[in-house]
């Protein structure tokens, strides 16, 4: 038994099935729970590339510190640089005495690396060092093809993922949690400067609709078992009604754990069959992450080589209107300023989004990735990668080149009131049914009742979908040959 045992948390912002957490209940007297911050974060701001999901951050650490201090901790936000917490930990280990460092993996490459570098620190300071699993249930590199090699279509690797990952059951918070008599100088301080910590800001994040921390995650999982789960097969590409669980920011922070989920929705009352099209959606998570694992690249380079070639137009202008919201394609605009408003996207306009800038604006799909990790709530290198070379067709599983998104279609079949479009474009409030999806091509007496003037008040499309789908596909043509 030892006396005192580091906690170290990074992407597991949680107290219940938390493997690293509960080793160190089991294996040491007393705890101290500590995060890395850079340093202007530790006074609340945000910082960095990931603007929202830095926010998003901030919160669910004052709500993990709030649930640590229910149970009788405190968390100690340790101002360095989390890219390399190494000689961080190892000074924290020596001047507290701590003989096991616990902490769950993170697996992205830095954060491998950065593991790596903390365990050699660490075992070298005579430290044992525990590292637990729970980010995926099937953690990246376990599944491979039966040569061994990773996948890199889907439906197989769905179908080797569900044979195998049945979910153990998760285990719940602990009770108490034992702090030191006397903390550690730098952990003291640290502790201070969390606890007058600014409020968090998620200002872009909307009316309350996010509620960062375990207990939101929990809140928003037992919702929608309750009231959409039974009609999520048929509902979760339609962006105009409230379908889908809405989990993934608070997976990404590790609020939640993929087992708590997978377990909650398939004992829940709707049965196997309501469950198996979500567990789906979730094993494509896990995929994503399989896939950034065997190719750790993916975030800047094609998975397809060919694409290096693609004669991408670096296209300011357009990327600038994509961004804002303004291709005068109703269903692209609505997605991205709903993004831009609440640091979320329904995901079937995501596909739509990122299809118009990549293909019908030929802009290359790392300036999407970027935007989007600036401003997504739920920015996870693997997801968000993977899911751009998708789109882009460059990726893995990706479809067809050819198959290129009609925004017009798109929007009629899966808005097909408009409702979701006149919520994010105000503008178009009041056109029709009919040209909702198209308002350019509206007649002058219709445009004038609904009050909106095309090219004036919202812009003409940016691009002809025909002409632009026949460059889109002439560019790959030439680099197919
Ligand atoms: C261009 C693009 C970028 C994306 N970037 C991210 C990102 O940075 N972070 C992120 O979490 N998701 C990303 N996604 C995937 C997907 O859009 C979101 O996970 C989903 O919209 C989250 O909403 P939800 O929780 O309501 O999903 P639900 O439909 O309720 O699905 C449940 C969970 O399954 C997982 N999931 C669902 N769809 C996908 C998918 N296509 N790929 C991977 N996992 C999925 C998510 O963890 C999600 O929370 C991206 C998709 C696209 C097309």
């Amino acid at each position: 038994m030892h006396e005192l045992a580091i906690v170290w948390f990074r992407k597991d912002l949680r107290l219940a099935d938390n493997p690293a957490l509960a080793y160190a209940l089991d294996h040491a007297r007393t705890l101290l729970p500590v995060v890395i911050e850079s340093p202007e974060k530790v006074g609340g701001d945000s910082v960095g590339q990931h603007a929202a999901a830095s926010s998003w951050r901030t919160a669910s650490l004052a709500s993990l510190d709030s649930d640590l201090r229910s149970r009788g901790a405190e968390l100690a936000k340790l101002a360095g640089d989390p890219n390399d917490p190494a000689p961080l930990l190892a000074g924290l280990a020596v001047e507290s005495g701590a003989t096991l460092l616990a902490a769950n993996r993170v697996w992205d490459p830095a954060s491998l690396a950065s593991e790596h570098a903390v365990t050699e620190a660490l075992r070298t300071a005579g430290v044992e060092v525990y590292v637990g699993e729970s980010a995926y249930l099937s953690p990246p590199g376990d599944l491979t093809t039966a040569e061994g090699k990773p996948y890199r279509v889907f439906t197989p690797f769905f179908r080797a993922w569900e044979q195998t990952v049945l979910p153990e059951k998760p285990f719940p918070a602990p009770e108490r949690i034992v702090l030191p008599e006397k903390l550690p100088r730098s952990a003291e301080s640290a502790v201070a400067a969390s606890a007058t910590a600014s409020a968090p800001r998620l200002s872009r994040s909307g009316d309350g609709h996010w509620h960062p921390g375990e207990k939101g995650a929990q809140k928003r999982l037992a919702n929608f078992i309750a009231t959409r789960l039974e009609s999520y097969d048929e509902l979760r590409d339609r962006p105009d009604m409230h379908a889908t669980s809405e989990l993934s920011p608070h997976l990404a922070a590790g609020e939640i754990t993929p087992r708590q989920v997978a377990d909650a929705v398939t004992s829940s009352e709707v049965g196997q069959d309501a469950a198996r099209p979500y567990l789906r959606q979730l094993a494509w998570r896990e995929f994503a992450a399989h896939v950034l694992h065997a190719y750790p690249d993916l975030a800047t380079r094609p998975l397809r080589p060919e694409f290096e070639a693609m004669p991408w137009d670096d296209d300011a202008e357009g990327l600038k209107r994509w961004q804002a919201g303004e291709t005068g394609y109703p269903l692209v605009d609505a997605g991205m300023r709903q993004l831009a408003q609440t640091g979320w996207m329904h995901n079937r306009v995501r596909l739509v989004a990122a299809s118009l800038l990549t293909k019908h604006l030929l802009i290359p799909w790392q300036q999407g990735e970027e935007h989007f990790r600036r401003i997504l709530v739920d920015y996870d290198l693997a997801q968000n990668a993977f899911n751009w070379q998708w789109v882009a067709g460059s990726g893995a599983d990706a479809a067809p080149y050819f198959r290129i998104f009609n925004p017009t279609l798109q929007a009629q079949r899966f808005d097909p009131s408009g409702a979701y479009i006149r919520r994010w474009v105000p503008e178009l409030q009041r056109v029709p049914s009919r040209w909702i999806a198209e308002p350019w091509r509206m007649p002058p007496a219709e445009a004038e009742a609904a009050a909106v003037r095309i090219a004036t008040d919202y812009p003409e499309p940016i691009v002809d979908h025909k002409e632009a789908r026949e460059r889109a596909l002439a560019a790959y043509a030439a680099i197919k040959s």
